[in-house]
Order: C-alpha cells, then structure tokens, then sequence
C-alpha cells in the first residue's frame, strides 16, 4: 500500500483490513484543501476558508444512527428512536464490506483525541474517503503535536465513506445511508452521508455512553467559557438556541461550544478541539468572533457565494438552513488553554421559544432546574417556507436526547448532584421569541440576551428583585443593568395579555404532558418544578 504524509511508526491499515490502495496519512490543512480542490469538490472563499457542499444530506439523519446491541450494550443502553439497535453480525459484516471499499482507493486518515482532559483521553483514528472530511476530523478534534503523531495508536477508528451505501436489505440497515456504533469493537462506520456533523455527533455519542457509565464523569451536550475570575459557566441548548453564539464572548475565554465533560473534581473539560457554527445570516457586526474565525483553514459547508464574487453570501438558504462552518479552536481569539475550567459557577439553559411565552432570563431553583433539563424544551419555526407560521415544540432529555445512549435519569441525576456540591446557579434563558409569538412578536435580540448574561455572569442579578412567574413558577428579575425592563416579563412585551395566559398555560400543559413518563422516577422536589396550569385561563 502506498503511503504519503506522517504516519505514526507502528501503524498498519491491514490490521483494519485495509490492504490497498493509497493511504494520505495526517495531512496539513492545506495539503487537504490542495487536494479538494483538485478533485473539484471544494472552491476557496474570498476570505481564505474552504467551500464545499456534502450533497443529499446537509444535516444528520437520526434515524439512521444505530447502536451494535450486544452483552455490553443490552442492558445499558436506553433503547428508544434514537439509540436504534443494530445487529452485531450484520456489522461485521458491513464492516467488511466498508473496507473493501476502501481497498485500492485513494483515502485520508486522521489520528487526533478527544477529551482535553489528558485524564480522559480518547484516541481516534479517523480514516475518510473525502480529504475535506479529513479536514473536519482535523478542525473538530484536539491536534497530536508532530512528535505525538509518531508515536500514535489509536483506541477507536471512524471510517466515513459518503460514496458508499448500504443495500438494507442484505446489511440491516433503513436505507442506503447509517451511521453506527460498535461499543465492543470501538468502531464508528459512517456510510452514504457527507454530512461532516456525523462524524462529530459519533464520537459525542460514544463519550456520553462510557464517561459517565465507566469514568463517572457527566457528558453533557454544552458550551463552556470562562472569567478572568476563574468561574466557568455551562451553556446546555438544543440545535439553535445560541451555545456557540453565546459562548464566544470577547469578555471571557471560550472553553468549547458543544461537548463537554464534568469530572468528580469539578474540571470542566472540552471533548473537541474546534468549532461547528450556524452560519445562517451571520454578520460581522453582531458576531464578531465567529465571523473572523471564517479564514484559511474553516471549513464553510453548503453556502453560497454572490453573484460572480467568492463572497459568501450568508442570507442564502437555498442549499439548507443548516449552513456551517468547522474551524479549529484558535481561531477564536479568546480562549482557555488548554480547553478546560474549574470552579463552574453558572449554568445557563438556552431555549429558542418560538412562542414567546418565556422570560429572557429567569432563575431556577434546583427541582426546577432538574424539571427543565429533563425536559429540554425548545420551540423553533420550520424554516423560512412561506405559509409555516406555527412554531414547533421539542422536548428533547439532558438537551441532546439523540446523543444520549443512556437512561436520561442517569444524566439527571449526575447533574442534579453536582449542581448541589458546586453551589451553581441556574438561568434559563430565552433566546427566542418576544412581544408576541412567532408572526407577531420578534426575535430577542442578541444584544439583549448578551447583556442578561453578562449581569447574571457578573452578580448584577443578585442584587435585584425578582417576581415569581404566575405559571412557571420561575423567578424573573423586575431590573436588569442595561437592559430595557419593560421586556423582562414577557407578558409585558404582549399587545394583548390575555392572549400571553393563554399562551402560558398551552405550554405549561404541554410541559406536563411531556413530563408524565419521567414523573414515576422524579422525586417531591422536581415535581414541585414543574408549571402550574390554571385551569380557569
Ligand atoms: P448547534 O447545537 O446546532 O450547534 P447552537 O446551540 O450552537 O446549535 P447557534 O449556532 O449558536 O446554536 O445558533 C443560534 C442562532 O440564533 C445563531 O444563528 C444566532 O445568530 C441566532 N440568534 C438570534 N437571536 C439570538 C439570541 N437572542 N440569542 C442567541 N442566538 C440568537
Ligand atoms: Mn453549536
């Protein structure tokens, strides 16, 4: 088999069973770049980032995601719709199959960690049929030095080959495109889907499965940064509430935007080693960071550029709402190094609510805390179709429901624990809709949700008074430092109050629904975080 780039010393493919063909080992990110462009799969962008489009899929397909059920998995696993079941001899052999794909090809690998807690280390060998792939596994996961990749061996290797499709009926599968995972054999295959984030949410997967079950340490689906004070602070959202927006803070140092770890000695560790951001509508002025970390090395995924310039045009959705960009960590001006924090201080739960009903900032006690981080609520609008005016509800456990292999009252509980010891405070934030529902009121405004932050992060909010939301039960600040106090309660910033009740006990009665599979394992403080619905509104 041939060979180029830097390949660590004692490493063979044919242990994997890949025999032949011509392997680019641990190539630059301009090498890789190079070679996108020559294949013709990539174009550069005027500010230097790469372009490229992943084709069918512009975003993950849940119900493609399987996990090899098998004596480790049986009985540990929490099988639902997204923790899929799949059968360990039909992996076995798709495996084969997937590397006889790769016999006689041209392909990358990547060996890179995960976890910047060197106590938890986890070695990844990704090896990818797209050099941009490549590139991906290069900007999200955390970067061996050169004399670390000599000496490499990896734990868990990640094959990704978007060209390849599975027949379901002969390999198992739902439909030509999967994603599985082999807890045994250590093994992620990524077949038919281009989409980069499967191979990000693969590996998160499998760390939310063995750090709490086997290191006891909480894996959490958040962003993270850090005070000059030393405090951290923990952004829990799903997809779109503002994790990565909200992370970057020029006042603080960016810990990670997406996957973190909380050990039993309170170190708040990053599992990856760059970022994955919504570039949808993204502007220079309102978010400065992110947009100058969009330069030689990021990779854009599915935008557009302007009329006969390679200017990103970032308002264009017409390949996807989901348009991305990867880039590595450094790209961010402020950030801790290596990527972890002590002393977490605040929480934050982001939830983009499309109704309007939530305040922008309320503070939770800890069984409501509990309540809404089983819950993990978010309400978001379909997309910019004409004609969908009606937001849509999600109810998604720990904030992260499809990467979550365990029972969701393992997280729960790990958290609940650890919020007591560490004393933290909790907010829950909403980055969504104001002064009416989706179609009357508008969007907050992030100037807005950052100035809430900033007092809750500084102590502001410590010192003010709060009133007691009539049906959640949560307090809102009346006052809030540089912030407008007439948006604080929502129902304020409602033309027609009586239409914000009503709106109010639509969702805490949906709350409720939700929550009625959890209420047999929640306890009298949790169920007492739970929104009053008045029957009579
Ligand atoms: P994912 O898990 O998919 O990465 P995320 O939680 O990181 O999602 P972001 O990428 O931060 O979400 O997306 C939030 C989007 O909402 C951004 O495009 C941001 O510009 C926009 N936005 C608008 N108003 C606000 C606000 N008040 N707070 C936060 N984000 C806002
Ligand atoms: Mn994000």
């Amino acid at each position: 088999m041939e060979a180029t780039g830097s390949k660590s010393v004692n490493s063979s493919l044919v242990d994997l069973g890949i025999t032949s063909g011509k392997a680019h080992w641990n190539l630059s990110p301009d090498d890789l770049a190079h070679q996108a462009l020559q294949l013709g799969q990539a174009k550069i962008t005027s500010s230097g980032a790469l372009a490229v489009d992943t084709g069918e899929f512009t975003g993950r397909s849940p119900k493609d995601k399987f996990i090899v059920k098998d004596a480790l998995t049986e009985n540990t696993v929490h099988w639902n719709t997204f923790n899929i079941p799949f059968d360990p001899a039909r992996f076995d052999s798709l495996y084969k199959k997937m590397t006889a794909y790769f016999n006689g090809k041209e392909f990358y690998v990547r060996d890179a960690y995960a976890c910047a807690d060197p106590r938890y280390r986890m070695n990844l060998r990704a090896i990818t049929e797209y050099p941009w792939s490549n590139l991906f596994a290069y900007n999200m996961f955390l970067r061996p030095t050169a004399d670390e990749l000599k000496h490499f061996s990896h734990e868990w290797v990640i094959l990704c080959a978007p060209g390849f499709r599975a027949n379901p009926e002969e390999d198992g599968t739902r439909q030509g495109n999967f994603s599985i995972l082999n807890f045994s054999r250590k093994i992620i295959l990524i077949g038919g889907s281009a989409y980069t984030g499967e191979i990000k949410k693969g590996v998160f997967t499998a760390l939310n499965f063995i750090l709490p079950l086997q290191k006891n340490v909480l894996a959490m689906h958040c962003s993270a940064n850090i005070g000059n004070a030393g405090d951290t602070a923990i952004f829990f959202g799903l997809s779109g509430t503002g994790k990565t927006t909200l992370s970057a803070d020029p006042h603080r140092k960016l810990i990670g935007d997406d996957e973190h770890g909380w050990t039993p000695d309170n170190v708040i560790f990053n599992f990856e080693g760059g970022c994955y951001a919504k570039v949808i509508d993204l502007s220079e002025e309102k978010e400065p960071d992110i947009f100058k970390a969009i330069k030689q090395g990021a990779l854009l995924e599915n935008v557009v550029c302007k009329k006969g310039t390679m200017d990103v045009d970032y308002s264009d959705f017409s390949k996807t709402e989901n348009t991305r960009v990867s880039y590595p960590i450094e790209h961010i001006r402020q950030i801790a190094q290596p990527s972890l924090g002590r002393n977490p201080r605040n929480i934050f739960f982001l939830t983009c609510d499309a109704y309007g009903v939530l305040p922008p900032i309320s503070r939770l006690t800890p069984g409501q805390a509990a309540f809404h981080f089983i819950s993990g609520y978010t309400a978001k609008v379909a997309g910019t179709e004409a004609g969908v005016t009606e937001p849509t509800m999600t109810f998604s456990t720990c904030f992260g429901a499809p990467f979550m292999p365990l029972h969701p009252t393992k997280y729960a509980e790990m958290l609940s624990r650890k919020m007591r010891e560490a004393n933290v405070n909790v907010w829950l934030v909403n980055t969504g809709w104001s002064g009416g529902p989706y179609g009357m009121g508008t969007r907050m405004s992030l100037k807005h949700t950052r100035a809430l932050i900033t007092a809750a992060l500084q102590g502001d909010l410590d010192k003010v008074e709060y009133e007691t939301h009539e049906v959640f039960g949560i307090a809102v600040p009346r006052t809030c430092p540089r912030v407008p106090t007439d948006i604080l309660h929502p129902r304020n910033t409602w033309y027609d109050r009586d239409a914000y009740d009503q709106k109010a006990n639509f969702l805490a009665g949906a709350f409720n629904r939700n929550f009625e599979r959890f209420a047999a394992h929640a306890n009298e403080e949790i169920l007492n975080g739970a929104p009053k619905v008045k029957v009579d509104a």
